[in-house]
């Protein structure tokens, strides 16, 4: 059912390299001092070019701690979208993997947000043609300061995002659940003074799940075992997932395998599908075309309005001057 959707990259909206790629802009950085910058310049480039500046728009985010596969999973996400959900999205065995991760230089270990400098137009099932724009939200949980810091950008691109990727290694800890918790206070706190309407999509993403026999891999089995670890929980874990219930529209949970050692240890593996474990490839086929299948795509609502790329810039602004206080 793929097929007849029509996925188009807007051509106008890049953020240009000289080679004339499109690349990940880093449009939110922490500073060292804890202050946070935001690149209006290169963000209005992106959401007011032309062809999308008026289209509502879908924000994807992929959150997380650093290390933990999101720019490989998010060259994927590119790959889907750019081969206009052909069957035949993965593409071939031996292409190297490109996009966020593996573009010499471009990924610096910055808690901040970047965007893919392609918005990509997407024609939904009802006719509508909507903007898709990739974010990709990072932060370092090793210290007090940090921790605060990663919070407010997560709590940012929660807002900002109608679809939350919450990308987490091995298991949903309890650590995972605090600093949601986390997050999506501080976003709620921002919210309740100008708008009511809570947060859309969370998705908890589980890598390097090694429980398959428990709780199957992919989506049904994620969302029994989110049940089950969200449930029998002492006094506070109860009550993180009783606000985390209040705070989102939508909550899922996907299981993921095991990409294989080549991908995690080899430091010259360059993304080629042939050396990615065949469990893994089995199941992005299915998570990636779950999350960006023009029929999923939850379009940003706010106080139950979508929006367009031009308001999302608008609110974008909006949000950083809570924070910056
Ligand atoms: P990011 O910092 O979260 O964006 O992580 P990267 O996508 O840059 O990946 C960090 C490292 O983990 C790379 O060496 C990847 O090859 C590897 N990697 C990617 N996906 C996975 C996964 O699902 N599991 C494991 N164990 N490693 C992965
Ligand atoms: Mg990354």
């Amino acid at each position: 059912q793929f097929s007849d959707a029509r996925i188009t990259a807007s051509g106008p909206s890049e953020e240009e390299e000289p080679d004339g790629r499109a690349q990940p802009v880093q449009v939110l950085v922490v500073k060292d001092d804890h202050s946070f910058e935001l690149d209006e310049a290169a963000l209005s480039r992106i959401l007011l070019a032309e062809e999308v500046r008026d289209r509502e728009v879908v924000a994807v985010s992929v959150a997380g701690a650093f290390r933990k596969g999101k720019s490989f999973l998010m060259d994927f996400m590119l790959r889907y979208m750019y081969s206009q959900g052909s069957d035949d999205w993965l593409g071939d065995p031996d292409d190297p993997l490109v996009g966020f991760s593996w573009r010499g230089g471009s990924e610096r270990e910055t808690t901040g947000i970047q965007i893919w400098s392609e918005v990509f137009l997407v024609d939904k099932p009802d006719g509508r043609k909507v903007a898709v724009l990739l974010m990709d939200t990072q932060g370092t949980f090793d210290s007090q300061s940090t921790l605060r810091d990663s919070a407010t950008v997560f709590a940012l691109s929660t807002m900002i995002s109608s679809m939350q990727v919450y990308n987490i290694s091995q298991n949903v800890q309890e650590d995972d659940l605090q600093h949601l918790q986390l997050f999506t206070e501080y976003g709620r706190l921002a919210m309740e003074e100008t708008f009511l309407k809570p947060f859309q999509s969370l998705i908890f993403l589980v890598r390097d799940w090694s429980f398959p026999y428990e709780f199957p891999y992919g989506q049904e089995g994620g969302m029994k075992f989110l049940e089950k670890r969200l449930k029998n929980q002492h006094e506070e874990l109860q009550n993180v997932r009783k606000h985390i219930h209040s705070c989102f529209t939508n909550i899922s949970c996907f299981l993921m395998p095991h990409p294989g050692l080549k991908v995690a240890t080899n430091p010259h593996f360059d993304g080629r599908l042939k050396e990615i474990d065949r469990d893994f490839i089995s199941n992005l086929r299915i998570l990636v075309p779950w999350l960006l299948s023009p029929q999923n795509l939850d379009l940003k609502e706010i106080n139950g309005n979508n929006i367009t790329c031009r308001g999302l810039l608008e609110y974008f602004k909006a949000y950083i001057k809570i924070y910056q206080g």
